[in-house]
């Protein structure tokens, strides 16, 4: 065998785990189908701006294991995410905390805030059983309207009482005066952009970029001992027990000749009818400077607009509802049956993973 494993992806699982292989003295190969290596942490710079081809990534983490480990590859800055939702020309703050509390009722103290939402919640009866429940119960109707239910039907095309309730579970509820929107220990984005973190995780790795694993199986499964497969599962068994759904997001960018924008990294469009859920305006990630601390005289900016995942489209989240869970399990179980593949990140275990739970899971992979 001319290698003891074949990666499938570049993006941040496939790269930890080929880092950790290659530490380890293995001859590693990495397959990309994309012309360039990150998957969906990709950045490219334009006009001196790092922008997140494939949406904004802000890495967070409350593991020092993995704090420690990123920090070997690639420098954080100390940006900290504080987006800001735009309900119809309104502007709250998020993730829910006593500055959005105060705009939608006018109460100041944590006292007047707690009550409030505890009238609101009465109407949800016993243990939330879908992501609609769970929002009223945590933070109360009115919030659940102006800032929750028409960005989460954008944003999944689903009625918020067909959608499982964790996913709301990922924005903190604070009782404080803080825009913080993660609670995580340490918060940043690479200087230099991801892209420059994942070049130094696979430095000295062989990288062939433009391939597709799997319109060439056989003749690469003689090569290798071991497959790290970190694209969709389904794909990988050829939809076999049917195709499970993903959301896909695309992007409007624009270079505007203007300094600033919108005063933010990221703005939410939480109404309905705005047909994006948010814009970023990358610059602020790095504080609207380039390396050298000089000021960017322009900016560039990205609408996303969520869809439906199709054939042929990039997949970005799953979709963790009890059909496609169900569905889920059945390709894992075939999977394990392959002894020679193991499948990681997003895609390849089709779980909603931070950043940071995906270099855990791909230092925790046994080399
Ligand atoms: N969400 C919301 N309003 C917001 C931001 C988020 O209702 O302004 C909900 C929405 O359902 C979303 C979920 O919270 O899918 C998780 O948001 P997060 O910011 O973690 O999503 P990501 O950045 O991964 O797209």
């Amino acid at each position: 065998m001319q290698y003891d494993y074949l990666i499938v992806g570049s993006g941040l699982f496939g790269a930890v785990f080929a880092q950790q292989a290659r530490e380890k003295g293995k001859r590693v190969l990495v397959l990309e189908r994309r012309n360039h290596i990150g998957g969906n942490v990709y950045t490219e710079k334009v006009e001196g701006i790092n922008v997140h081809k494939y949406g904004a990534h802000i890495f967070h983490t409350n593991d020092d294991t993995v704090w420690k480990y990123v920090n070997r590859f690639a420098e954080f800055n100390r940006f900290t995410n504080s987006p800001v939702a735009n309900y119809k020309g309104e502007i709250y703050s998020l993730p829910f905390n006593m500055y959005t509390f105060n705009k939608m009722w006018g109460v100041v103290t944590p006292e007047e805030a707690a009550k409030k939402i505890a009238q609101q919640r009465q109407e949800i009866q016993g243990e939330p059983k879908n992501l609609e429940e769970q929002a009223i119960s945590l933070v109360g109707r009115d919030i659940f309207e102006k800032l929750i239910k028409g960005y989460t039907e954008k944003q999944w095309g689903r009625e918020c009482k067909d959608l499982p309730a964790f996913i709301i579970k990922r924005l903190p509820v604070r009782y404080t005066y803080d825009n913080n929107y993660f609670n995580a220990f340490y918060q940043g984005i690479p200087v230099g952009g991801y892209t420059r973190l994942i070049e130094n995780l696979l430095d000295g790795i062989e990288v062939r970029l433009g391939v597709d694993y799997l319109r060439h199986r056989i003749e690469y499964e003689q090569m290798v001992e071991k497959i790290i497969y970190t694209g969709p599962i389904d794909e990988f068994f050829d939809y076999r027990l049917g195709a499970l759904e993903y959301r896909s997001v695309r992007f409007e960018n624009e270079l505007l000749d203007i300094p600033n924008f919108q005063g933010n990294a990221a703005v939410n469009y939480t109404d309905r009818e705005t047909p994006w859920t948010r814009i970023i305006e990358h610059k602020w990630f790095e504080f609207g400077r380039d390396e050298q601390g000089n000021d960017l005289e322009k900016t560039v900016i990205s609408r996303e607009y969520s869809s439906e995942w199709k054939r042929g489209d990039e997949p970005y989240y799953p979709v963790n509802d009890e059909k496609n869970s169900e569905l889920y399990s059945r390709y894992k179980t075939e999977g394990e049956k392959l002894k020679n593949v193991v499948f990681g990140g997003r895609l390849g275990t089709y779980a909603y993973y931070d950043m940071d739970v995906t270099v855990k899971k791909a230092l925790e992979a046994e080399v």
